[in-house]
């Protein structure tokens, strides 16, 4: 059988080189077997496989590893619809990656792109560490893969994901790109393109890379602020692409794909959530193919700020509707675990 060519990506992605069985004596086609076993049959040990001979086993245990992560702590919201998990890399370094069940029928799974953030916007945990690494695209699908093969078991799947957990994606591109070929990837995971977002703090150059690359794929970007002064203050990458730029960006975006754009908003008191700014936002974005996500402040160890009361996000939002401009508040989960956003920070 021949391969497709993501799926070659999943073969190296299970470290299962043909030439590698081969060399070894060992008929190619274990490797389709074990693929099904992972992908479609949700098996991710090798002693469960029942189909493969005990030499094959043997072998791919020994040489073999189905995950380049490994799970180190799992946490359950007390609801249980979020659960969160700490991954250690094979350098040592961990991760984290969260699981949200919706009661829409949405099982999301957020992922990291990379070890710690370069970012430093003040609001958010992940910042406060150091950035590390990027991650590979085989650790970041293994994330995915993780909870899909937990959901499998009970005979759901997972059905989105979410490039928002630690670190910049846009920063990772090449890895992060393949990571998203292999979660489409039809003969494996196959999460409809639609149903991806990457989320990114306004990296301008590659959001015009990444509306060429990626028309179906959903784009939000973490803009906080209607204004230079103010973002400057809580997300210092607007020196480096201030708004005006990042606006182009976003523009051309949902001219090219045609598609509506997301604007995240952390809404932080007294900071950037007066009715001023909601008057400014919504001059700023007016006429645009766009949907603004209110996010309340989820608690970090960062004492110095504080999320915005009910009332002053309900008057927020409803300033940008009298202006026509369409707003969810997102409905964030896990916080009793840390694990909503801005809250992933296991110390390292
Ligand atoms: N680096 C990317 C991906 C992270 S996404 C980005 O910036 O978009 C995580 C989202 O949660 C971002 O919109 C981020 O700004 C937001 N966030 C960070 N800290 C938060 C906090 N404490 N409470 C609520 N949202 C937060």
């Amino acid at each position: 059988m021949l391969y497709s060519y993501q799926q070659q990506h999943y073969m190296k992605f299970l470290g299962i080189v043909k030439k590698q069985l081969k060399e070894h004596g060992i008929a190619e086609y274990r490797a389709n077997q074990i693929f099904k076993d992972v992908f479609h049959n949700g098996i991710d040990t090798y002693d469960e496989m029942t189909t493969l001979p005990a030499y094959v086993k043997d072998f791919v245990k020994e040489n073999v590893p189905i995950y380049s992560i490994v799970p180190h702590t799992e946490n359950n919201s007390d609801n249980g619809n979020t659960h969160k998990v700490l991954f250690t890399l094979e350098d040592g370094n961990t991760i984290e990656a969260v699981l949200m069940r919706f009661e829409d029928g949405r099982n999301t799974v957020c992922v990291s792109s990379q070890v710690g953030c370069a970012m430093n916007c003040r609001f958010c945990a992940t910042g406060t560490l150091k950035f590390k690494r990027n991650l590979t695209y085989e650790e970041i699908a293994d994330q995915v893969l993780y909870f899909a093969v937990k959901m499998k078991k009970e005979g759901q799947r997972v059905n989105h994901v979410v490039y928002m957990g630690m670190g910049e994606p846009l920063l990772n591109y090449k890895q992060v790109e393949k990571s998203i070929d292999l979660l489409r990837d039809k003969t494996a995971l196959h999460i409809g393109s639609r149903n991806i977002t990457v989320s990114t703090c306004g990296i301008v150059p590659e959001i015009k890379r990444f509306s060429n690359d990626f028309q179906q794929v959903n784009l939000a970007v973490s803009l906080h602020a209607p204004n230079d002064r103010i973002r400057n203050t809580i997300m210092p990458v607007s020196k480096q692409f201030p708004l005006e730029n990042l606006m182009d960006a976003c523009r051309e975006y949902t001219e090219k794909t045609h598609r509506r754009i997301t604007f995240e908003y952390v809404m932080l008191h007294d900071i950037n959530d007066g009715e001023k700014e909601a008057h400014e936002l919504a001059r700023l974005l007016r006429g645009m193919l766009c949907l603004v996500n209110l996010i309340p402040y989820n608690e970090t160890a960062i004492k110095k700020i504080q999320g915005s009361s009910s009332k002053r996000i309900n008057t927020f939002k409803s300033i940008l509707e009298s202006n026509g401009i369409q707003v969810t508040k997102r409905v964030s989960l896990g916080q009793d675990i840390d694990a909503a956003c801005g809250q992933l920070a296991r110390k390292q």
